[in-house]
């Protein structure tokens, strides 16, 4: 049985990025099912960094994110995490009540201007402005680089002595002298600390450690990419409904689209339903003046919320060691590095930065028991 300081169950960009943070201190082993590291909701993302999506607790986490995204340490990749691009929340007559509201709830803490008439066509000159007669814009949003995000975490471990172990499904956890026996594959490991960081299977990896489960929902979202149809989408948004019921984004050379829906599943590895493809086609055209008649690559995701879609990062009260790092919903990518320091310092004994300090109440498992 190899001895470790912490088990990391789950190797997205939660688990991952727990690794990273936590090597600096401690030994640890990683653990992942899957043979791909980001197999699942990681590798399935819309790769957003925006500051007005979430609000609360969750906007904190992006805001306390963004120092790491902008200048990630040296050495922690090669390419820039971050490239440009804007949000535009776009509303009909009857939703600009809503993009009223957006602009309370983000509370000054990232910059939105109104755009109206012929900026909407600017900025997305695909647009129907006979029925999209306003819109709200985040300048200051980003694409992320997740897989040089993902990949940086990783690696960065792995300098940090950490093992990552793939193939490696946890089968068995139990409690012992205090510490914490893990049977993942064919290795076993034991450990003071264990981080559940399993996303859609954070409460099954809880109840194999006889810890009562948080009441986590995984709920489907559906992707495609279909072609620009002749327009050039160089500095354009990503467009998002303002009721979000839809949104598209470029991606190179492609736009991706999606339902932005929420149908809650069992966890799995989830596949798109041809549905949501045809209605997300059908509110996107209604916007604008696409046509989509291919869709070339479908995927879905499942987005894993707590009960009140905060996310869950801290010690488990009834159970010593034992530590959440999940219910990430649809920001976990942006939050990461936040999280993942957050969850270090709670692990490690460490006090939290003031700005994580903050939120640190708000996301612990204790407000859910
Ligand atoms: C369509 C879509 C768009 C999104 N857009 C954005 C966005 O723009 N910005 C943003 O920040 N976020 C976005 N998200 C959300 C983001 O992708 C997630 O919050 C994040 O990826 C969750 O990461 P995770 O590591 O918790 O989960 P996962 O990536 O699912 O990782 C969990 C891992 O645990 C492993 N595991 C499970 N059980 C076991 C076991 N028994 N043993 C070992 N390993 C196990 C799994 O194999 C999996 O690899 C989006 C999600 C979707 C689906």
């Amino acid at each position: 049985m190899e001895r470790v300081d912490a088990i990391v169950v789950g190797a997205g960009i939660a688990g991952a990025s727990a690794a990273y943070a936590l090597a600096e201190h401690l030994s640890v082993a990683l653990v992942e099912r899957e043979a791909i590291a980001g197999y699942h909701t990681t590798g399935r993302s819309a790769a957003l960094y925006t500051e007005s999506y979430e609000k609360g607790p969750v906007q904190l986490l992006t805001l306390a994110s963004s120092g790491f995204l902008r200048r990630p340490p040296d050495g922690f990749t090669t390419e820039p995490l971050l490239s440009p691009l804007p949000v535009l929340y776009v509303a009909t007559e009857e939703q600009r009540a809503t993009l009223d509201r957006i602009v309370t709830e983000v509370a000054g803490r990232t910059e939105l201007r109104l755009v109206e008439g012929d900026e909407l066509a600017t900025l997305c000159p695909a647009l129907r402005t006979d029925r999209i007669i306003a819109g709200l814009l985040e300048p200051a949003a980003h694409e992320i680089d997740v897989h040089a995000l993902h990949q940086g975490f990783l690696r960065g471990a792995r300098r940090r002595g950490t093992t990552v172990w793939l193939d490696a499904p946890v089968v068995s956890i139990e409690r012992s002298g205090g510490r914490w026996n893990v049977q993942a594959g064919e290795r076993s490991f034991t450990a003071e600390a264990i981080i559940d960081a399993a996303g859609a299977w954070a409460d099954e990896i809880a109840t194999m450690a006889g810890v009562a489960p948080i009441g986590l929902t995984p709920m489907r979202r559906t992707a495609f990419t279909f072609d620009p149809e002749g327009y050039d989408l160089s500095g354009w948004p990503i467009v998002v409904d303002a009721d979000e019921r839809f949104y598209f984004k470029p991606e190179v050379g492609q736009l991706m689209g999606s339902l932005a829906e929420e149908t809650p599943m069992e966890p799995c590895d989830v596949r798109p339903e041809e549905i949501d493809v045809a209605l997300a086609i059908q509110r996107i055209t209604h916007a604008t003046r696409f046509q989509i008649r291919t869709v070339r690559r479908t995927w879905a995701g499942l987005r894993t919320f707590a009960p009140d879609r905060l996310p869950v990062v801290g010690a488990e009260p009834a159970a010593p060691g034992f530590f959440w790092l999940a219910g990430q919903g649809g920001y976990g990518i942006m939050t990461s590095p936040a999280m993942a320091q957050l969850i270090t310092a709670l692990v490690t004994g460490h006090e939290p930065t003031p700005e994580l300090a903050e939120v640190r109440q708000a996301v612990s498992p204790a407000r859910l028991r």
